[in-house]
């Protein structure tokens, strides 16, 4: 399988790590990342790659660390290619940002909050990821922790991020 990891270079920091760690748990799929060069080959006209492997891809995953990703012209354009594909792209908001905030074409598809573990666990092991550790990618999605405890242990409890560990709720 071939997944491509979409993100804003601003957040090139997160997605390299987020490839390394998926890779320690499974290295046959091929991940494409535009910032890394394993994914872009020297020499190769770098845009053309990013629209082969969009053809090409089985999965796209998106990576929002931030609200202005949102706007991001290659994060649309690259869902815009694999909705039209038929794919269904799985997004990963990164920590609290507000989904009110979400425009099309992001916001008519499902997003994965990373503040649930239970969730994008979920999501990974569709890909045949068996996360046994969520502690290295919680603090990769480092908003996310607990605000009493600063446990990476949480979980959505009736719309509200509940820490799993003090029982602590983001709702009040
Ligand atoms: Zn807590």
């Amino acid at each position: 399988m071939k997944y491509f990891i979409s993100h804003e270079a601003f957040a090139k920091k997160e997605a390299v790590k987020f490839k390394e760690l998926l890779l320690e748990y499974n290295n046959e799929h091929k991940l494409y990342l535009t910032s890394d060069w394993n994914s872009l080959s020297c020499g190769n006209i770098w845009m053309s790659d990013i629209f082969i492997e969009l053809q090409e891809c089985d999965e796209l995953l998106v990576l929002i660390t931030r609200q202005d990703a949102f706007d991001n012209l290659w994060i649309n354009f690259e869902i815009g290619a694999a909705i039209g594909r038929k794919l269904k792209p799985k997004i990963f908001i990164f920590g609290e940002i507000d989904f009110s905030y979400i425009k099309y074409p992001i916001k008519g598809i499902h997003c994965i909050a990373t503040g649930d573990t239970n969730r994008w666990t979920e999501e990974l092991q569709k890909l045949d990821y068996d996360i046994k550790d969520h502690i290295p990618f919680s603090l990769l999605f480092k908003q996310n922790l607990c605000p009493n405890c600063g446990s990476t242990n949480q979980q959505y409890l009736e719309g509200c991020l509940t820490c799993k560990d003090c029982g602590a709720s983001r709702c009040g």
